[in-house]
């Protein structure tokens, strides 16, 4: 297990994590925090891990992230368990999640050793082709609202692209985090995923780390941004995944009931603690009184059956329930729910508010919390727009009848995922693409490997090979005497960029399939320039159609 031990007493966080279960507020367990100096040990755990690592077959690295995968469905029923002990999670969404977590790390197994480069011709005989390499230590900082999947997508990624892993889960699951470190290494070499424990002061002290070559943080937008700021300083690629604010527009033209079930499944499902939760809701007036009807009975079944699990913790029922009186007292009505439950554990209601406007804080603001809150508009352009209005560009969706509208909002809105006729349900291991204050970068799909990874750009052009009659320094690779054939040989042969003749070596000949006798039997093309190629400040012949190595460099000849 790579977890670090807890020890030294200069924790720079609150020291010691104690977790409740939110759904009657006994004790799960206590976690130690890592402090400074045992961040800094992962890291440097986790760099001198990284050669083996990286040098590893792609296809060898697919195959331990299979028996990762394995593993950790082994497993699966303890992970959910106590994922529900930590979070409220319910035991099957969280049972989904941990299978979620085991199917991305097969994708990235699969993925990992046909993750290629790209080509380009640059010459005849000239080109470039690009190839992947790991970036070195990621930093994976994580959320509990889906704690294992979220975790395996950045863990999958980067270490199927040959990078080494230090993760920070969340202080709200640190149980499931550390269990997730044990069993993903019993099967990885040593270090090459090293799991430290502790809150935010623990997550700033490792992605401060001059050590570390790439944050990837999924969690809030004011940690997003903090993360942003200190990556600026140590120059650590960022990935950021952050929070929402994501609009359902509902057209005239579409069944009120179906857009009710469709809009109570975006705000409550998993109460609410989804990143792209339904948080705000433009009906159109067309339909609006029937939709508010069948969502509010949605909402009421769900909590006469107590469908939803708890919040996460009394400081977020806080948040959201904050939230929902400030909009309550600024006119909104609180059609279902909207007040904290009597008794333990932190419950809220799925709640319905009718009467929101822009201007109020539920709808400016991320609620992480089972709220739907409603406004009326008279079209669907101004749904549309209202849709736009806002500084978070996570997701959106449109229910619409209408080809035209759906097509102008894919287009118009200014989110990395639109969703046409469906809250959730996007294709497994598809890509998401953040705007704005919800981060930047791909935190998932094949792209995610893109960000991961560094490209080199490979340019090969031919050897300039030795002329005829210049002082016997000529020595074929391996030392021996350059041979020289005939005359008639030496004067067939050509240089890359059409330069002088040269003899041939023992190397050219064997490899010299046609049989021809020349360097590489080739003609030079027509539009190469005439034998001595252009000339540079040093003298040296170079093939006019060469491409620069690197765009920046002066063009040759
Ligand atoms: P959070 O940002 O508070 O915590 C996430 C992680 O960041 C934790 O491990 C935490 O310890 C760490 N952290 C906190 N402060 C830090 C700092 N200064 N430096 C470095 N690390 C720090 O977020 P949260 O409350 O745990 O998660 C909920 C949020 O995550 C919501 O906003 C939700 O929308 C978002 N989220 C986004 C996605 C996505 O894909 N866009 C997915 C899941 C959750």
């Amino acid at each position: 297990m790579t977890t670090l031990a807890p020890s030294a007493p200069d924790v720079r966080g609150s020291g010691t994590l104690t977790i409740l279960d939110p759904r009657d507020g006994s004790v799960v367990g206590e976690v130690v925090e890592a402090d400074r100096d045992e961040v800094a040990q992962a890291v440097r755990r986790a760099r001198a891990a990284l050669d083996g690592w990286a040098r590893t077959d792609a296809a060898a690295r697919g195959e331990l992230l299979h028996r990762a995968a394995d593993a950790l469905r082994e497993r699966a029923a303890e992970f959910a368990a106590l994922n529900e002990r930590e979070t409220g999670k319910p035991y099957d969404d969280s049972l989904g999640g941990v299978m979620a977590g085991a199917g991305t790390l097969r994708q990235y197994a699969e993925l990992g050793p046909v993750h290629r480069g790209h080509s380009l011709v640059g010459g005849r005989y000239a080109g470039d082709y690009t190839v992947a390499q790991p970036r070195g230590v990621v930093a994976a900082v994580t959320p509990w609202n889906d704690p294992v999947a979220v975790a395996c997508g950045l863990l999958g990624a980067a270490l199927a692209t040959g990078n080494v892993v230090v993760h920070k889960p969340s202080e709200r699951s640190p149980h499931v985090g550390a269990l997730l470190g044990e069993v993903l290494s019993s099967v990885l070499p040593v270090d090459v995923l090293v799991t430290v424990s502790g809150g935010g002061a623990v997550g700033a002290a490792l992605t401060e780390h001059p050590d570390v070559d790439v944050v990837a943080h999924v969690g809030s937008t004011s940690t997003g941004r903090k993360i942003a700021r200190v990556a600026a300083l140590t120059g650590a690629h960022v990935i950021r995944e952050n929070g929402g604010n994501d609009a359902l527009v509902v057209d005239a033209d579409v069944d009120p009931a179906w857009a009710a079930a469709q809009a109570a499944l975006g705000s409550f499902a998993n109460a609410g603690q989804i990143c792209t939760s339904v948080e705000r809701i433009f009906v159109h007036r067309a339909i609006a009184p029937a939709f508010v009807e069948a969502l509010a009975a949605e909402a009421t079944a769900r909590n006469e059956q107590r469908l939803l699990g708890p919040l996460v913790d009394g400081r977020l029922r806080d948040e959201v329930d904050a939230q929902v009186r400030a909009a309550i007292e600024d006119g909104a009505t609180a059609v279902v729910g909207g007040s904290v439950p009597d008794g333990d554990g932190s419950w809220y209601p799925a709640t319905v508010l009718t009467g929101c406007r822009p201007g109020m804080t539920i709808m400016q603001e991320e609620t992480f919390g089972p709220v739907a809150p409603v406004q009326v508009v008279d079209s669907f352009d101004e749904g549309l727009r209202l849709a736009g209005a806002d500084r978070y560009g996570l997701a959106a969706t449109v229910l619409t009848a209408s080809i035209e509208h759906a097509n102008r909002a894919a287009a118009d809105l200014d989110v990395g995922t639109v969703k046409i006729n469906a809250v959730f349900g996007g294709a497994p291991g598809g890509a998401a693409q953040p705007r704005r204050d919800s981060g930047a970068g791909f935190g998932y799909g094949p792209e995610l490997l893109d960000e991961m990874t560094l490209t080199k750009v490979v340019h090969v052009g031919l050897p300039q090979m030795p002329a005829p009659g210049l002082p016997d320094a000529h020595l074929a690779p391996g030392g021996t005497d350059t041979v020289t054939t005939s005359a008639a040989d030496a004067g067939a042969a050509v240089t890359a960029g059409g330069g002088p003749a040269t003899p041939l070596t023992d190397a050219d000949a064997d490899a010299d399939a046609d049989g021809d006798g020349g360097d590489s039997g080739r003609t030079p093309h027509p539009e190469e320039p005439a034998e001595g190629g252009d000339e540079d400040d040093e003298g040296t012949t170079t093939g006019g159609d060469v491409p620069r190595v690197h765009p920046s460099d002066p063009a040759e000849g």
